[in-house]
Parts: C-alpha cells; sequence; structure tokens
C-alpha cells in the first residue's frame, strides 16, 4: 500500500484525453491500484481522484463520497471508461481539486446526471446521481477528458484565477 505523488497542475498528463482501457488487462493490476488511489484520496481529504492525477494515462476514477455522520466510511465508487450519458439541472457551486491544491472557485455543473461505467469487477453500470455525488462524477470525467474545473470558471473571474494560481504554484513540491 502506498500514499501516491498527486499531479499538479502544470503536468501535461492532466490535459490529455484518456482513451478507455481494457478492463481485461488492467483487471491483474486493479485491486492494488484502487486500494493506493483510496489511500491516497483519503490522505489528502479528496471526494475523487482520476488515474491521471497519480501519473497513469487509464481512463478509471474513483470516488470517495463522505458518509451522511462523520464517523461514518466514505462511500467507494470506482467508475472505468465513463461516460455521462444524460443531465439536467443546473447550480453554481463552490470547487475544489487535489491537483490544484488551495484553490477554491465556484464553477457550474449539472445537479443531475447519469453515468455508464464499469465498476471494479468490470460489470457495466448505470447510474442516476444528484448532489455531491452528481458533481463528482463530473469532476472525474472532466479529468479522464484532461479538463480541470477552472476550465469552467465564469470568464470574468479568470484573470483572479490565475493571479491565485501563480502564487498557489510557488507553494506545490
Ligand atoms: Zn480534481
Amino acid at each position: 500500500m502506498a500514499i501516491l505523488h498527486v499531479t499538479k497542475y502544470g503536468e501535461p498528463i492532466l490535459r490529455q484525453k484518456l482513451k478507455p482501457v481494457d478492463y481485461q488487462k488492467i483487471a491483474p493490476q486493479l485491486p492494488r491500484l484502487l486500494k493506493d488511489m483510496e489511500e491516497t484520496c483519503l490522505a489528502v481529504h479528496g471526494v475523487g481522484l482520476a488515474a491521471n492525477q497519480i501519473g497513469l494515462p487509464l481512463r478509471l476514477a474513483i470516488i470517495l463520497l463522505p458518509g451522511e455522520k462523520e464517523e461514518d466510511p466514505p462511500k467507494r465508487y470506482v467508475i472505468i471508461n465513463p461516460k455521462i450519458v444524460a443531465k439536467q439541472g443546473e447550480k453554481i457551486e463552490e470547487e475544489g481539486c487535489l491537483s490544484l491544491p488551495g484553490l477554491w472557485a465556484e464553477v457550474k455543473r449539472y445537479t443531475d446526471v447519469t453515468v455508464e461505467f464499469l465498476d471494479e469487477t468490470g460489470t457495466p453500470k448505470k447510474m442516476r446521481a444528484r448532489g455531491l455525488l452528481a458533481k463528482a462524477f463530473q469532476h472525474e470525467v472532466d479529468h479522464l477528458d484532461g479538463k480541470l474545473f477552472i476550465d469552467l470558471v465564469d470568464p470574468k473571474s479568470k484573470p483572479e484565477v490565475k493571479k491565485i494560481i501563480k502564487k498557489l504554484r510557488a507553494q506545490w513540491d
């Protein structure tokens, strides 16, 4: 088990649109990889982590949805080759990202999405989500498409966000 290095804004792999993985090919390494991703995500108090955030060009991500009570363990979702197939409702909310630590900015997201993916056993799933889970699905699918949440910031706020990123980058490893 290991806590992995999380790639930061500016690293080219975060801008790569990742191709779907062949489940059979990655299956042998999957249990270990998912455990490491989960540990890494927990260590940095994240809600989700995409494979390119640990430097791997694989179209998969995990989501650790916090439990209702603080003592409840998070619920883990593994999404392999995910695709958003339906979306509705819009809401502007503050968001952050493990690859842009320290930055919080308001972005517009759908409040209700339906996602198709393979779960960790390779079984095709279709799932409708609302609230934080819907947001997390969108955030992680964006990562796998090479997009970051700052791309969604209102154009008027972008110069300010750029300034903050410049300051923050000096503090990242
Ligand atoms: Zn992120």
